[in-house]
């Protein structure tokens, strides 16, 4: 795998779990499968996969009658589509969660939409009459995941699709790697308030807030045991990343990351860079253009701290992932 310098990682594949069925493997209740090529030949140059399907690994076969989730959307039950009655949600936790523990290693998770088992979000839970409540869920693996990883990345393969939610997606599984690998393995202050430094205009440009919180937490690290900073840092980190940067925050980071070529490099290339970042807050250009001339001056003229942020290469340049945005 090609990965630039500054992302700091190493060559081996970050880990990702995913639905079994996007892997091309035939596990769907109807024998078939839903091989994403996104998955499959985009992504897995940067990513190890780890498949699993939930269903087969509670027993119910292949192929097998269709699932859905039925009674209280707020604690729905798992049940056969045609006996609505059946309770198959004992079967499926008892078997699902001996598994949990086995994705301890992920950085992130790439899920199958509208399963009742994996979907994210939006799954329906019918009522009694047969009709769907108006509230919807998360699929029942998915939540069970969620519950014991709430700060692992996960995202529907179907969104993936769209520029700024793949990004977004990435960019935090990068990230948490990083804090994993770097910070957790080894908790130290120093770990912690060095991660922080080079990740600093990355916090911003997704909030201003948790920036300046994370700025007075680590301002304060002698009160408590270092490792509930870390927790409570990582917390405040993904939560941060959780949602794509917005254009405003990417212009206020540059232009921040601009004022530190003040004294190195000359008044008219400068303005140059200025008003290519003004392009992109227009709209007229993408986030690659005056990223790229502004990190071709942070690497000629820039201090070690600016050169080292992590928000000039989150994640390996080849995947295009800030072309569109
Ligand atoms: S969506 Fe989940 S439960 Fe359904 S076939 Fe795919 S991996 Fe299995």
């Amino acid at each position: 795998m090609v990965l630039g310098d500054k992302t700091g990682l190493s060559d081996s594949k970050i880990l990702l779990g995913i639905s079994a069925c996007l892997t091309g493997m035939e596990v769907r209740y109807n024998g078939g499968h839903c091989n994403s090529k996104l998955c499959m030949q985009t992504l897995k140059d940067y990513f190890e996969f780890k498949p699993f399907c939930p269903e087969v690994v509670a027993g119910f076969g292949t192929p097998r009658p269709t699932l859905r989730l039925v009674g209280d959307p707020n604690q729905p039950t798992l049940s056969y589509s045609d006996d609505t009655d059946s309770d198959l949600t004992g079967q499926f936790v008892e078997a699902v969660t001996p598994h949990l523990p086995g994705f301890d290693g992920l950085d992130g998770y790439i899920l199958m939409k509208n399963s009742p088992s994996c979907g994210l979000e939006r799954i329906k839970v019918y009522q009694e009459n047969g009709y769907a409540h108006e509230k919807r869920t998360a699929g029942l693996f998915t939540q069970m995941l969620k519950e014991r990883y709430p700060l692992l990345p996960v995202e529907e393969e179907g969104r993936l699709h769209d520029d700024a939610l793949r990004e977004n997606f990435i960019l935090r599984v990068y990230t948490h790697h990083l804090f994993r690998t770097q910070v957790m393995s080894e908790p130290t202050a120093k770990k912690l308030i060095d991660f922080h430094s080079e990740h600093k205009y990355l916090v911003m440009a997704h909030s201003q807030k948790a920036y300046k919180e994370a700025g007075q937490m680590l301002a304060n690290l002698q009160q408590r045991p270092i490792a509930s900073y870390i927790d409570e840092y990582f917390e405040l980190l993904m939560t941060a990343l959780a949602k794509p940067a917005k254009r405003k925050g990417h212009t206020n980071v540059l232009l921040h990351m601009l004022g530190y070529l003040k004294k190195t490099v000359e008044g008219e290339a400068r303005q140059k860079i200025a008003d290519t970042i003004e392009d992109y807050r227009v709209g007229n250009i993408p986030l690659i253009t005056p990223l790229t001339l502004l990190s071709h001056y942070v690497d000629m003229k820039g201090t070690e701290y600016i050169q080292a942020q992590r928000y000039l290469e989150p994640y390996p340049a080849e995947l295009g992932l800030r072309n569109n945005l």
